[in-house]
């Protein structure tokens, strides 16, 4: 997509949104403010956007889209963290109910985590990715191990299914999250969005294992506890159809 083409394409929206009466959805946004009830933590990836996977309107979720839908550990000593500020504002202020950590197929920070590929030393000399990625090494190191034998693909999904987990280990070191994980004001959800199915999975916390997302009425589906990348290695080996 050109730069033109962003230019027209909000001429359009505003003529077809923002000039009509019916549509005009800010207005009622600017009267009320925001009320999301879902924070989306999802990938910068040009191709995943939250919105248009969830066919949705402006102000009915708050987004965090970073290098591999990442979330770092609690660090009450850091400074100047993006991603750790966004989410305590959608659960301290907001007091959203749901976080959603959006993952995806072919993920290029995944794969750079897997294949070393923005490393310092590598060619493009990439000066933060490095540490970014390194939120995921222990899981790319597990993923390694486990499916030594196995193909990069099937390497690589693993890892993509399980930098999910890592994300969402991460957030229960959050004090205030793991607070309201417990008195159920919040729930955590992990999505994978298979980009070659077209098909979202989500991470059932009772089998250890992504399945297709339904609607569950039963609310076994969401995170309570730390997710165990382990036993996920184990049911994944077993039901991965990418060839070993
Ligand atoms: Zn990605």
């Amino acid at each position: 997509m050109s730069y033109k083409k962003l230019v027209d394409g909000f001429d359009a929206f505003q003529k077809e949104i923002i000039q009509s009466e019916e549509k005009n959805y800010y207005k009622e946004l600017l009267e009320q403010g925001q009320k999301p009830e879902v924070l989306i933590i999802g990938c910068s990836d040009s191709r995943i956007d939250p919105a248009i996977l969830t066919n949705s309107n402006p102000g009915e979720f708050f987004a965090i889209r970073n290098v591999a839908a990442l979330v770092p550990p609690y660090h009450n000593g850091g400074k100047l963290r993006g991603t750790s500020s966004a989410i305590e504002y959608a659960v301290r202020f907001l007091n959203v109910k749901h976080i959603i950590v959006l993952g995806h197929e072919k993920c290029g920070g995944v794969e750079a985590l897997a294949t070393g590929n923005y490393q310092a030393t590598h060619y493009h000399n990439f000066q933060f990715l490095h540490d970014w990625l390194n939120i995921g090494i222990e899981a790319k190191e597990q993923v390694f191990k486990e499916l030594e034998c196995s193909s990069d693909e099937k390497k690589i999904r693993a890892l993509e299914q399980a930098s999910i987990l890592t994300s969402i280990s991460n957030l229960l070191t959050f004090p205030w999250v793991k607070n309201k994980c417990d008195v159920e004001e919040l729930q955590i959800h992990g999505w994978y969005f298979d980009m070659k199915q077209g098909a979202l999975l989500e991470y059932n916390a009772q089998d250890e294992r992504f399945s297709k997302l339904c609607n569950h009425k039963d609310g076994t589906h969401f995170i309570k506890e730390n997710p165990s990348i382990c036993t996920f290695i184990k049911n994944y080996e077993q039901e991965c159809t990418c060839h070993s």
